[in-house]
């Protein structure tokens, strides 16, 4: 079957590579479950892994299939599995257990470990494929009447994580009611958590580099949110008129807006850190000044990666409200279909190169 490969190390070694037909019996205990696959989304962690500065191959193998964001169709299941049968919809967890004892009770997503199993990403092959199979464990259902969004399921459990991780986090202060969110960056991790973030009921500013009219800024306005482009605007005027965030989501992607939002959270806030950042770059910081905000202002960092099937339950139902509440808004975000895994070199020149590509995503199957 067709699959579609990195040689880690090697810059732009993307490559259409022949793989074995999965079976379910590739799983022990009865526990398989074959899927075909629909659609799967890429992202920059997809290109990073081209561009050789991430990911590893499976001890063994000198390559590694990419693709993490997966949704498709159950064929077959293995004779111990239960709540799945042929035709269910389902996207697959993204990270596998290693031994610590985070990893023994299901939270593979913060495992303690220093090395982490991530499939298409890092130790095992991912879901460019035809066909993938995988313990009944990591699979979680999608409904029918979400088909349209399935492809963004993995995205979204990244962010109901992170801001899962900051409400749970923020229970130190006993009354929190948050009423003022940033969300910094407006790709799609900035988009769905600005969804979130409007669905638990704040007042979303959503900040990005591009000035409006754009269609990010209508996905955000779509939400109720308001965009807010950070080359007319200095955040301080802003933070002046509205108020000193009690939430920020950080997900541009740049180290230094990491750290720049240090300046202008609330007191008693939380700041989010999602963006993974490959690089080597150094900035410099107002260190007295932070460091004497944040412990008078008793401020909160929460950092958040990966996320384990509760987390992709949660990103579904959110999906789920979020179409409820916002009909149509989201699929705005998945503006480039590539037609089928052959045009993978398609795919990845999107992904580096087309800036108005919100979401690539491949339609593998119909
Ligand atoms: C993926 C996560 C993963 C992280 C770190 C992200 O692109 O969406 O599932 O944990 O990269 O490898
Ligand atoms: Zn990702």
């Amino acid at each position: 079957m067709k699959a579609v490969a990195v040689i880690p190390g090697r810059p732009n070694s993307v490559h259409l590579a022949d793989a074995p037909m999965p079976k379910v019996t590739d799983v022990p205990n009865g526990r398989g479950v074959l899927v075909k696959v629909l659609q799967i989304g890429v992202d920059a962690t997809d290109r990073e892994i081209n561009e050789a500065l991430y990911g590893n191959p499976p001890p063994g193998c000198d390559y590694l299939i990419i693709g993490h964001e997966s949704f498709g169709e159950v064929v077959e299941v293995g004779p111990n599995v239960r709540d799945l049968k042929p035709g269910d919809l389902v996207s697959c967890t993204v990270r596998r257990p290693g031994g610590s004892i985070y990893d023994q009770i299901g939270r593979n997503d913060i495992t303690s470990e220093e090395t982490y199993y991530e499939r298409g990403i890092n130790l095992l092959h991912g879901y460019l494929t035809e066909y993938f199979v995988d313990d009944c464990e990591y699979m979680v259902k999608v409904p029918p009447k979400l088909r349209h969004l399935g492809v963004l399921s993995e995205p979204a459990s990244v962010c109901a994580k992170a801001i899962e991780q900051a409400y749970l986090a923020q229970q130190r202060l006993q009354v929190w009611q948050p009423r003022v969110a940033f969300v910094l960056g407006s790709g799609q991790i900035g988009l769905l958590a600005t969804m979130m973030l409007r669905l638990r009921g704040l007042e979303v500013y959503t900040l990005a580099r591009s000035p409006a009219p754009n269609l990010k800024a209508k996905i955000a306005e779509g939400y109720g949110a308001t965009y807010v482009s950070i080359a007319g605007t200095d955040v301080s005027e802003l933070t002046r008129r509205v108020g000193k965030p009690d939430i920020i989501f950080e997900c541009t992607g740049s180290s230094q807006i990491a750290f720049k939002a240090m300046d202008f959270l609330g007191h008693n806030g939380a700041l989010i850190w999602t963006s993974i950042t490959g690089g080597k770059r150094e900035v410099t910081v107002p260190a007295d000044q932070i460091n004497l905000q944040w412990v008078l202002g008793n401020k909160l960092l929460v950092s958040s990666v990966n996320g384990n099937r509760r987390h992709f339950e949660l990103g579904i139902q959110a999906l789920a409200h979020g179409e409820a509440a916002y009909p149509g808004v989201t699929e705005q975000i998945l503006t480039h279909p590539v037609a089928g895994l052959d045009q993978y070199r398609e795919m990845m020149r999107l992904l580096v190169e087309d800036k108005d590509a919100l979401k690539v995503f491949v339609n593998v199957a119909g």
